[in-house]
């Protein structure tokens, strides 16, 4: 994987590729910001809804957490495709004025936080070819990752690349199938790419949604009745969409299934069988939300499960158990719950700080954490605190946390993760570090433990992960940045080197 570097243009594109600059809020990255981790994007789908592209606009709003730095809606009435797309979050984007520029009663949507192709608007999506087969606009959730000489191949037949975003090769692939029809195209197509992808694609007059053979990111159907014409179909990297558009979950988009909608109704195939299913785990840790169902499974009951888990593989005496906020709620519920230690919110987050806060100077050190999370001093003060987190990247964050409630005066401080060591980076959709700065690739737990200053240190195990979410080794999870056992055949050498020197 080539983590290219891009200076971007600010600004919304619109179908006419004319850049303005009035809805144009670069995010500025905080400090602390590369010690977690970020999903890539979320997606939606809207078939027959006059009003297509606010229904894409709220899907997005209740995706916004997978993705913060660009989002996108395209829509089409039969006969025209529209597209604009702009660097920002959902709200500031997609105003009144921007969302009336979008007709049509078919739309999908996107939003992004990168890291394969460019940081920048040009790699905004939906990306929009127009090809022999017609106008076809695409939205991705996930990486390929074999990439190889596919793009090679398909600029020599003449494909011409507005991105340097993987996502463009599937919809090139498909301008340059020879296949007979659309179907065929997309279905032949997909079959040629690996790695993790879940994609909702539009035609003028066609929605598409797919995912990869192994379904490593999530995809549902949902419904919205209408009572005076044809039901509303959507589709949404989460469930949670669903509930802000009053639509009713019908089912996962399969591993390797192919779902096309039309005016006719929803037909489906199956491209690619016999490929066993590797669905990311961490969606369930940390990614998705609690009030979303993943691959068929509640993630708010995940997340207890861990954190029951968690309290009886490594229970310590203790007066509070205490979350990082947001994620590690869930989990803290359950530990307190299951460990019968009382639970407090002795970490307050600030939800209106992170993307638009211009940075001090470098030698505040802690400042980016402190802006975002403010420990309360009468709940700690004098007390053994256990502090629930879902994941140590590097190990700066934590500790900044660890020292943080300890000079809030807490008398001990016990770290408890929900997930085992992260050991091994992502090449499936989630911006990870390279090997070489995951600190638990690189030392032992004790060595991080003095690290990270804490009075304890313990992380949930597989089998205890595994068994929260309701899976076995071999039954459908893909765990690779916990084991190293990658379920493709392809790995970025350079990213999964150690650290040969001193962390
Ligand atoms: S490597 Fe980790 S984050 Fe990536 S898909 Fe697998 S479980 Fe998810």
């Amino acid at each position: 994987m080539t983590r290219r570097l891009f200076q971007g243009v600010p600004g919304v594109t619109d179908t006419t590729g004319q850049l303005t600059t009035d809805h144009c809020p670069l995010p500025t990255v905080t400090e602390g910001d590369n010690d977690t981790l970020h999903e890539e994007c979320g997606v939606v789908a809207i078939h027959s809804h006059p009003d297509a592209a606010r229904q894409a606009y709220l899907g997005l709003y209740a995706l916004q957490h997978r993705g913060q730095e660009s989002a996108g809606i395209a829509t089409a009435d039969g006969q025209r495709l529209a597209n604009i797309k702009g660097m920002g979050l959902v709200s500031e984007i997609f105003t009144d004025d921007v969302l009336q520029k979008l007709p049509g009663h078919m739309a999908i949507g996107h939003t992004r936080y990168s890291t394969t192709g460019d940081s920048a608007l040009l790699n905004a999506q939906p990306i929009r070819v127009d090809s022999v087969k017609g106008l076809i606009a695409i939205a991705h959730n996930g990486n390929l990752v074999n990439l190889g000489n596919l793009r090679s191949r398909l600029e020599r037949d003449g494909a011409y690349f507005q991105t340097t975003s993987d996502s463009e090769i599937i919809v090139q692939l498909i301008a340059h199938s020879r296949a007979n029809s659309l179907v065929d195209a997309i279905a032949g197509s997909l079959a040629q790419v690996e790695g993790a992808f879940s994609i909702v694609m539009m035609t003028r007059d066609r929605i598409f949604a797919a995912r990869d053979p192994r379904g490593f990111r999530p995809l549902s159907i949902g419904r919205i009745q209408n009572p005076n014409g044809p039901d509303t179909i959507v589709f949404a990297s989460e469930t949670c969409a669903f509930d802000l558009l009053r639509a009713e979950y019908l089912r996962d988009v399969l591993p390797g299934e192919l779902v096309m909608v039309t005016e006719d109704g929803i037909t489906s195939r199956q491209y690619a069988t016999g490929v066993p299913q590797s669905s990311c785990i961490f969606e369930h840790v940390y990614f998705a939300r609690p009030d979303s169902r993943i691959y068929g499974r509640w993630v708010q009951e995940s997340r207890d499960q861990m954190g029951r888990q968690l309290a009886r593989e490594s229970g310590v005496p203790a007066d509070l158990v205490v979350p990082v906020p947001d994620s590690g709620v869930t989990a803290a519920l359950g530990y307190a719950e299951e460990s019968g230690i009382r639970f407090r919110l002795g970490l307050i987050r600030n939800h209106y700080v992170g993307r638009t806060f211009i940075e001090p100077e470098q030698r505040v050190r802690d400042f980016g954490v402190r802006l975002k999370l403010n420990p309360v001093r009468n709940l700690l003060e004098g007390k053994r605190v256990i502090l629930i987190d879902d994941s140590i990247i590097r190990g700066t964050t934590s500790r900044k946390i660890v020292r943080m409630v300890r000079g809030a005066g807490a008398k001990e401080v016990h770290l408890r993760i929900s997930c085992p060591p992260t050991i091994s980076p992502c090449f499936y959709g989630v911006d990870t570090p390279s090997k070489r700065d995951l600190i638990a690739a690189n030392k032992s737990i004790e060595e991080i433990r003095r690290f990270i200053e804490a009075d304890s240190l313990a992380y949930l195990s597989l089998e205890g992960l595994l068994k929260a979410c309701d899976g076995s080794e071999h039954n459908g999870y893909c765990t690779a940045c916990y084991t190293g056992n990658y379920p493709t055949q392809w790995v970025d050498v350079e990213d999964i080197l150690p650290a040969t020197v001193g962390f």
